[in-house]
Order: C-alpha cells, then structure tokens, then sequence
C-alpha cells in the first residue's frame, strides 16, 4: 500500500533502538525524511546511517536527551517544519508505591508526559497552518490496565493520554491527528532487561523468562518493533486522517477485555 507521505518531513524523539527506530525504519521506507534523536551518539549514527543506505531518505541524527528543553530545542532546530511527529522516551522506573517522592513524580511527569507535551505544542502551529499533520505517542498497555510496579509510568501517561484525548478535537478541524500507540511487550532491549531482572531473581535462565513471559500472551510471542513502526507508519498515512484521538492497543491480546 502506497502510506501517501513520501517527501513528508517526521521528527521520531528516542529513535536509535527499539519502537522509536522501529517507527523511523517504517517511515523511512514510506519515503519520509526523518530527524532521529536519541542520548547515547554511536547507537544514533549507526542507525542513521543504516536507515540512509536502506531507504535513500535524508536522516539528521540530533543526540540529545529529549526529557531536557535544550534538547528539545535542538531536534526542532534540525527539523524546521515538521509534517509528522512520533513521541518517545525511556519509561520511569519501577517501584513501590511508598518509594516516591513529590521529586519523583515530577521527574516522570517531565519525562513521559509534559515533554510529549511540549513537542506538540512546538509542531502543532505549523501543521495546522499547513492543514496536515500526523502525531503518535508512544504510551503504554498500562494506561488500559495498570502495571502495579510502574506507578510513576501509569501516573504519567495517562495524564498525556487525557490531554490527547482533548487536545486531538481541537486540531482536528485543520487537518492534523493525534493518536497514541499502547505497546504491550516488544521483544527490545527494555524487554531484556526486565528478563534478565527476572531471570537473577528467580535463579532461571533469561531464556526461561522469556518463554514464561510469552506464555501469558494470547499471541504467545513478544510483538516486534517491525510490526510496531508499521502501524505507526499506517497512524501517519494520508489514509489514517479519519482517526482522531485514539489508543491503539499492540499487546497480542494480552489485555483481556471486549473492547
Ligand atoms: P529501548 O529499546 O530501551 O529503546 C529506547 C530508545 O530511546 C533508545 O534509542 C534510547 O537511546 C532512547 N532514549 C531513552 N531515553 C531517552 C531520552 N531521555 N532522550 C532521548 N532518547 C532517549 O526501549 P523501548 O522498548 O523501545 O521502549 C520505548 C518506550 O515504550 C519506553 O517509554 C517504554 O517504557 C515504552 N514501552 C515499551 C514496552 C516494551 O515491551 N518494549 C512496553 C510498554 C511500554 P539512548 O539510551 O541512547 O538515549
């Protein structure tokens, strides 16, 4: 299918591994100049040098911390005028519900919802001034059913998926979406880590925990960040424009409700 958007220009915040360059990849191969951002400078390059060769799009790699305004400024700087733009950061700690401070909280809220926030309130203008624009949020599968040791995640995604879900009707009218992806769990370094964790706690072998891990999933795999940049890059297609404000859900049935 022909996704309509070669030549557009996306902005995809904590890209150089896992959903984030799952999402760059899909757009890259939709035809769309990216800029990709992430901390860490080698992982940066190496993935837009590969997305370069693969797709012969224009790639700006910005490495900077996008949770921080300096960094913030420096990806919008390298975009200029933005048509699509994916959302991204790494996910709070875990805990308990007794370990966080006020500090905490506002570190999280800063990082997973407040910057998402301030990247759309920086693009958005122009979008609608253009009359087209395409924004995804990466969320989580724990803004529909709660993760209980993620409390500071569950806090603040769910405050960026309830100005979403307001905000999306008021730039509707001008063309321009926002819509949020919920992953559930994706085979990514994120998901090894917190197999690993498991696997020194409980005395078995990563692989162990993997396979039990996958075990509670209907689909019984991890979701890929292949199949997770491809849905993103459908949200971001001239052929996604009727869908306003919505959480899609990507958890392999994971979440067992009906709707
Ligand atoms: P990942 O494989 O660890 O990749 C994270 C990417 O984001 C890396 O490129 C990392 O590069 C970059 N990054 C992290 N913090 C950043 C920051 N402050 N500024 C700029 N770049 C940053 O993680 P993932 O699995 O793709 O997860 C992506 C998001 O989805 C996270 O918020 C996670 O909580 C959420 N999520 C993931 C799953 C899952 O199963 N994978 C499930 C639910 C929710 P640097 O470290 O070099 O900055």
């Amino acid at each position: 299918m022909d996704l309509g958007i070669s030549g557009k220009r996306a902005i995809v915040c904590a890209s150089s591994k896992g959903l984030g360059l799952g999402c760059a990849r899909a757009l890259a191969e939709a035809g769309v100049d990216l800029v990709i951002n992430a901390r860490g400078i080698e992982a940066l390059e190496a993935a837009a040098q590969s997305i370069r060769e693969e797709f012969g799009v224009t790639v700006s790699a910005v490495a900077a911390d996008i949770t921080q305004a300096e960094g913030r400024a420096a990806v919008l700087k390298a975009a200029g005028s933005a048509d699509i733009l994916v959302n991204n950061a790494g996910g709070p700690p875990p805990g308990m519900w007794t370990d966080w401070s006020r500090e905490d909280f506002i570190r999280a809220l800063d990082a997973n919802m407040l910057t998402p926030i301030a990247m759309m309130q920086a693009v958005l203008p122009g979008m609608m001034d253009r009359g087209w624009g395409r924004v995804v949020n990466i969320t989580s599968q724990s803004v529909k059913a709660p993760i209980p040791q993620l409390g500071l995640s569950n806090s603040a995604r769910a405050g960026l998926t309830g100005f979403v879900g307001g905000t999306s009707r008021q730039v509707a009218p001008s063309g321009v979406t926002i819509n949020n992806m919920q992953p559930g769990i994706h085979a990514t370094d994120r998901a090894d880590s917190l197999d690993a964790g498991v696997a020194k706690a409980e005395g078995i072998s990563v692989e162990e925990a993997r396979q039990r891990r996958a075990a509670t999933i209907p689909a019984r795999r991890y979701g890929t960040a292949e199949e997770f940049g491809a849905t993103c890059a459908f949200l971001c297609s001239q052929h996604a424009g009727f869908i306003v404000g919505q959480n899609i859900l990507l958890d392999g049935g994971a979440i067992n409700s009906t709707m």
